[in-house]
């Protein structure tokens, strides 16, 4: 059975800066990142679609610990954004100070920035995942 929206389909466009997903022909839903089946309904029946990227952060976590050759990337943060489109989405938050943030973060608007954080080692290939700002 072939896939879709493969995910290295989905991370080379992230690379440019396009958020891919995709919308089940039955129920409407959204799903993303890309998966075989509607996360719905299941269905089979679902066509590539382009996200804002635009969202809310529901939960987030500060990581002090890099990864092996990415110590001076830590510590950031990981927020978990729910799409205005519906699904939620991992990706990293820029323009804070990661000592700095709290509670406050959660339910701030944020939209996917221009950069993409590279993939390491532990992610598949060279997946890219979104980096997002507060939305002004
Ligand atoms: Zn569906």
């Amino acid at each position: 059975m072939e896939q879709k929206l493969t995910f290295k389909e989905f991370s080379e466009a992230l690379k440019k800066n396009k958020l891919l997903g995709l919308k089940c022909k039955d129920c409407g839903t959204i799903t993303t990142p890309p998966k075989m089946v509607c996360r719905k309904c299941t269905s089979l029946n679902m066509e590539i679609v382009e996200l804002t990227g635009n969202g809310k952060i529901q939960t987030f976590t500060t990581a002090y610990v890099a990864s092996e050759g990415r110590k001076d990337e830590v510590p950031y943060t990981i927020v978990l954004v729910e799409l205005d489109e519906g699904p939620w989405i991992m990706g990293n938050l820029t323009d804070i100070d990661p000592s700095q943030v709290g509670m406050e973060l959660i339910g701030k608007r944020v939209k996917m920035g221009h950069k993409i954080f590279p993939g390491d080692k532990y992610s598949a290939g060279d997946g890219a995942r979104p980096l997002f700002s507060f939305e002004s």
